[in-house]
């Protein structure tokens, strides 16, 4: 058993940390005051070549391993967690569906322009009616001719509006139940398509989340990603993957929030001593670098496996229950520790606390991934039986 990053890795990971500490982290607080879209950090990732990071070299990408892809979302979302899930649903929730159920003609029409950061993907699942009980959705995709015909309503898509492709998850055939749901490629642009008015959030206010409306949105039928019917497998398995960046997502926030209240202990003094002397403050600096090690671990263990190519839903959900959580409980330790000020815009941490709580419910709230944990684990304990 191996515990090293690689060599690659390495140098992936000292790159994106000085590119976060230079440039995006002293922007992260002005964009969440203004709660403004990130385009210069979002310039800047496509400069030097994130965007595509995990695409291939063949389709514009730089071919990088899924470990190095989750080490910078972890990076990333350290300094901003609003760049973070843009970066995290760009290559992830739209790009490795493309890759994996895409045809040759699909991946080399969207792909390259997805890598230098012309376009950015979106994924688009959830309605009104529709969150967990992903099944529930109502949004019909009709055949006509070589198009298919969109109608419904998505809401709380991540980069609605501003994304130049939506993969969007659609019934053909509602009678077939989640067998009968197809996934659609959806360029923005397309006549019928609306956004609704950007959601006004709790934290990660720099992103944009907000409806995406479909009336009568003729799609080509060459836009069809996979099979007729294979849509719901597609939204879970894309999902399965993006869980590991959210649970990357919610390390870097944690890391964020560890590093400023350790720095603060150091120099906070009360009662003629700096506060890092006292006990109840070194537990609590022992439990938060302790817990972001082991939601590092889970993390990156649950991407290893998935770059290997083994199964890796429950170690996913593993590492994004426990990581979520941890980065909930930890980033309030650090407003504690910063007693009053803490609760002050000035010092940051209350952004942390803010940004970190989404991780516990987007690409799966926390009680579904305690669903896909135990229907596994119990699968493993019938199947010994
Ligand atoms: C900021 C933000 C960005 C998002 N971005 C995207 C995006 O880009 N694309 C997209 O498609 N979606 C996106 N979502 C949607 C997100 O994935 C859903 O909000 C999430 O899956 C939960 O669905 P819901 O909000 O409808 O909650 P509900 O499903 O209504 O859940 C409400 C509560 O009930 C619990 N619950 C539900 N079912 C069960 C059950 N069977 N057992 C136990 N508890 C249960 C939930 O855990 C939760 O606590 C985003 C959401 C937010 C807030």
């Amino acid at each position: 058993m191996r515990f090293e990053l690689t060599e690659d890795q390495k140098e992936i990971k000292k790159a994106i940390a000085e590119l976060t500490d230079r440039y995006i982290a002293p922007v992260a607080d002005e964009l969440d005051k203004e709660s403004r879209y990130p385009e210069e950090n979002l310039k800047l990732l496509a400069q030097q070549g994130y965007m595509g990071m995990t695409f291939p070299e063949t389709l514009g990408g730089i071919g990088a391993d899924f470990v190095a892809y989750t080490i910078c979302v972890e990076e990333i979302s350290r300094g901003c967690a609003s760049t973070g899930v843009i970066f995290e649903v760009h290559q992830s929730l739209a790009g490795w569906p493309i890759l994996y159920y895409g045809t040759e003609e699909q991946k080399h029409r969207f792909i390259p322009k997805m890598a230098t950061g012309e376009i950015l993907g979106a994924f688009a699942l959830t309605e009104p009616g529709a969150g967990s009980d992903a099944a529930s959705i109502r949004t019909q995709a009709v055949k006509d001719g070589d198009h298919y015909v969109l109608n419904g309503r998505k809401c709380f898509i991540s980069g609605s509006g501003k994304a130049g492709l939506y993969v969007v998850i659609a019934y053909t055939d509602k009678e077939a139940g989640s067998r009968g749901m197809s996934a659609f490629l959806v360029e923005a642009g397309t006549p019928g398509m609306s956004y609704g008015k950007p959601e006004d959030k709790m934290g990660i206010r720099a992103s944009t989340t907000a409806d995406l409306i479909l009336e009568d949105v003729r799609v080509p039928a060459k836009n069809l990603l996979g099979k007729e019917g294979e849509g719901f497998k597609i939204a879970l398995s894309t999902l399965d993957g993006g869980r590991i960046g959210i649970a990357a997502q919610a390390v870097g926030i944690a890391r964020a929030a560890y590093e400023k209240a350790r720095d603060y202990a150091l120099k906070r003094e009360q009662f003629g001593k700096p506060i890092a002397s006292f006990q109840a403050i070194q537990w609590m600096l022992a439990d938060m670098a302790t817990d972001i090690e082991a939601a590092q671990l889970l993390t990156y263990r649950a991407a290893y496996l998935k770059q290997t190519g083994a199964r890796f839903s429950k170690e996913a959900a593993m590492a994004k229950l426990f990581a979520s959580r941890m980065a909930v409980h930890h980033t309030s330790q650090a407003l504690q520790i910063h007693g009053g000020y803490g609760y002050m815009r000035e010092y940051q941490v209350e952004r942390h606390m803010r940004d970190a709580k989404i991780t516990e419910i987007y690409e799966g709230t926390s009680e579904v991934m305690r669903l896909v944990i135990s229907a596994q684990i119990l699968k493993e304990a019938g199947a010994g039986r």
